[in-house]
C-alpha cells in the first residue's frame, strides 16, 4: 500500500490528513482513536477506519484517552462524559472493535498504544476547538504512521466554508447546497469490522467513574441530579421529544422553559454521544418517512424531494444545523472566538460608547454566581444552571444580557458570562456557548438594534416584559424552587431612574 489515500478517501472534505505517507507493511491493526465522537454507531470516523481495516484484512482497536486534568473541568462534566464512556466497550464489541481506556494524555497515550498494538495507521474524529486539535497535531508528530481525522460533529464538513460567516442568513444557502450536493444528510450505517481476531476482543481499562475519584479537578460542581450521560438517554430524550414536544417546537414552545419544547440534547452532542446526522434523520424520518428530505425554512428546495411545508421539523433542523454549524465556523475561523475582541466592531463600539453610563445596580461575583441579585427571574435561571446545569435557550440570552447592566465593564460581562457558562452548563465549552455568549452580548451574528438604550447601545435588548410575554415565569420560579428545594430571592430587576430613561427592560 503506496499511501494512506489507497484506503481512505483523503480528498474528500469530511478527512483531513495530519499525517501521510504509507500504513505500517506489518500492522496489526487499525487504531481507532475516540475523542470528540464518544459513541460507537452514526460515527463517521469508526466507519471509516473500519473500511480500511477491512481493506488490509485487520482488525479495529477503539481507544480512548481520559485526560485527568482538563483545563477548568468539573466533577460534572467528567461525570457525565464517563457515564457515556460507560457503554462503548459494549457498543464496539458489537461491531467487533476492540476497546482500550487509558488515563493518560493522547500526545503520550496514542503513539504508545499504536506501537503496543503495531497500528498500521490511526484514525480519528475531528474537533473544532483549539486544544483537540493540537492534540492531534502532537499526536501526528510523534506518529511514524498516518493519522487521518475524519469529520463527523458536523452535518457539512466545515472546511467547505473557509471563511468567517457573518451571519446565519449568509452560511445557511450554502450549507444547505452543500448538504444536498454531497449527500451530507444520508443516513451513516454501523458495518461490523470484517476481520475478527484476538485484537478486536480486547476489553481493558479502569472503569470511567471510579477512574475520576482520583483527579484533581473542581468538585464544588456536583454531577447533575437530573441528567444523566450516554447514548441511551439521549436516544431516550431523542424519541420523547419526537413523540410529544416536536410540534410545538416552531410555535413558541421552544422559547418556554416549561414545559420545555426543546430536546434537552445538546449535553449528548458537546460529548458527541450523539451526532447530527442521526438526529436529523430521526426528525426527518418520523414527519416525513425514512426517504424524507427538507432543509430549514424556504430551502427545502435545495434537496431531492419537492418543498414539504412542515415548520417544526424546518425550524428544528435549522436549530441543529444552520445555527450549530455557525457557532462550528465562529469557533474555527474567528480566532478570538472565546475573547471580548471576538465581538464584532460594531458591537465593541456600542458598547464601548456606552461604557460610562450609569448601571442601575452593580452586583459583586458571589453575588451574581450564587443567584443572589434582586432580579428573581434571573436568580432562578443561575440557580437552575447551578444545580442541574442546563438552561433553555430563551433564558440563557436573558441571562447573559442581565449582566451586561450588572458589571463595570462590558468586558468584565464577557468574562463573566463565559466563565459561569462554561463552568456550570453540562454543553459548557463549546462552540454552541462561545457563539451564543457573543450573540448576547456583542451582537456577533446578530444586526444593530436602534433606537440606542443606555449600557446597551444598538446591542438587542431582551428584558423582563419581553420574557413575561413568552412564558409563566412565576411557573417557571416555582419549578426552580421546587428543584432545589430553597426559595429564589429577590424581585423585578431593579427599574432604571427616570433620568436614565428606559433601560433595555421591555
Ligand atoms: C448565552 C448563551 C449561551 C449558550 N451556551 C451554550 C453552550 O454552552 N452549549 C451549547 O451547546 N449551546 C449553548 N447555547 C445555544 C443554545 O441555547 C443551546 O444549544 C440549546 O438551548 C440547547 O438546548 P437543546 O439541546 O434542548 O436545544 P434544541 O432546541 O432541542 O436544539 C437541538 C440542538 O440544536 C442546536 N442548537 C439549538 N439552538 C442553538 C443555538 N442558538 N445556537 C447553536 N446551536 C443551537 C444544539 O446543538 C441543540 O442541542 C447558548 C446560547 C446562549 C444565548
Amino acid at each position: 500500500m503506496a499511501d494512506v489515500g489507497d484506503l481512505i478517501p483523503t480528498d474528500h472534505p469530511i478527512v483531513e490528513t495530519y499525517r501521510g505517507g504509507p500504513p505500517a507493511v506489518d500492522g496489526r491493526c487499525v487504531l481507532l482513536w475516540v475523542q470528540r465522537a464518544k459513541r460507537a454507531t452514526a460515527n463517521r470516523a469508526a466507519n471509516l477506519a473500519i473500511l480500511a481495516a477491512d481493506m488490509l484484512g485487520l482488525p479495529v482497536v477503539a481507544a480512548f484517552c481520559l485526560v485527568p486534568d482538563y483545563p477548568a473541568a468539573t466533577l460534572r462534566a467528567y461525570t457525565f462524559m464517563a457515564e457515556g464512556l460507560r457503554e462503548l466497550p459494549e457498543a464496539f464489541a458489537a461491531r467487533n472493535v476492540g476497546w482500550v481506556l487509558r488515563v493518560s494524555r493522547p500526545e503520550v497515550e496514542i503513539p504508545a498504544l499504536t506501537a503496543e498494538f503495531g497500528a498500521a495507521l490511526v484514525v480519528t474524529d475531528q474537533d473544532t476547538l483549539p486544544l483537540g486539535r493540537a492534540w492531534r497535531t502532537g499526536v501526528a508528530a510523534a506518529l511514524d504512521v498516518p493519522l487521518v481525522a475524519v469529520d463527523t460533529d458536523t452535518v457539512a464538513p466545515p472546511h467547505l466554508f473557509p471563511r468567517e460567516e457573518h451571519a446565519a442568513h449568509t452560511l445557511r444557502p450554502k450549507l444547505w447546497r452543500a448538504i444536498a450536493a454531497g449527500g451530507f444528510l444520508d443516513p451513516i450505517a454501523d458495518p461490523a469490522a470484517a476481520v475478527v481476531s484476538g485484537l478486536s476482543a480486547v476489553r481493558t481499562g479502569p472503569d470511567p467513574l471510579a477512574a475520576l475519584e482520583t483527579f484533581a479537578i473542581d468538585r464544588a460542581v456536583w454531577p447533575s441530579p437530573t441528567v444523566r450521560g450516554g447514548r441511551a438517554e439521549a436516544r431516550r430524550r431523542l424519541e420523547a421529544f419526537l413523540d410529544s414536544r416536536a410540534d410545538g417546537y416552531a410555535t413558541g414552545g421552544r422559547h418556554k422553559p416549561e414545559p420545555a419544547a426543546q430536546s434537552g440534547l445538546s449535553p449528548f452532542f458537546h460529548y458527541g454521544q450523539v451526532g447530527p446526522v442521526e438526529v436529523a434523520r430521526a426528525a426527518i424520518g418520523r414527519r416525513l418517512g425514512e426517504a424524507g428530505w427538507v432543509g430549514p425554512r424556504g430551502f427545502a428546495r435545495f434537496g431531492p424531494e419537492p418543498a414539504v411545508a412542515d415548520e417544526p421539523l424546518a425550524t428544528f433542523l435549522d436549530e441543529l444545523v444552520t445555527q450549530r454549524e455557525l457557532a462550528v465556523n465562529f469557533a474555527l475561523r474567528n480566532p478570538a472566538f472565546d475573547r471580548y475582541e471576538g465581538l464584532p466592531e460594531w458591537g465593541r463600539a456600542t458598547l464601548e460608547a456606552h461604557a460610562a453610563d450609569p448601571r442601575p445596580v452593580r452586583y459583586d461575583g458571589r453575588t451574581i454566581e450564587f443567584g443572589e441579585t434582586g432580579d428573581r427571574l434571573w436568580n432562578a435561571a443561575q440557580r437552575q444552571l447551578v444545580f442541574e446545569g442546563y438552561l433553555p435557550n430563551r433564558l440563557r440570552m436573558y441571562w447573559a444580557k442581565q449582566l451586561l447592566l450588572w458589571t463595570v465593564s462590558p468586558q468584565e460581562a464577557f468574562d463573566l458570562a463565559l466563565r459561569l457558562n462554561d463552568r456550570y452548563q453540562l454543553d459548557g465549552r463549546d462552540p454552541n456557548g462561545y457563539a451564543g455568549i457573543a450573540w448576547s452580548i456583542g451582537g456577533r451574528h446578530d444586526r444593530p438594534f436602534p433606537p440606542k438604550k443606555p449600557v446597551l447601545g444598538l446591542i438587542r435588548p431582551m428584558g423582563l416584559k419581553g420574557m413575561r410575554q413568552k412564558f409563566d415565569l412565576d411557573a417557571y420560579i416555582a419549578r426552580v424552587e421546587a428543584l432545589t428545594g430553597e426559595p429564589v430571592p429577590g424581585t423585578e430587576p431593579p427599574l432604571p431612574s427616570r433620568r436614565q430613561g428606559a433601560l433595555a427592560l421591555g
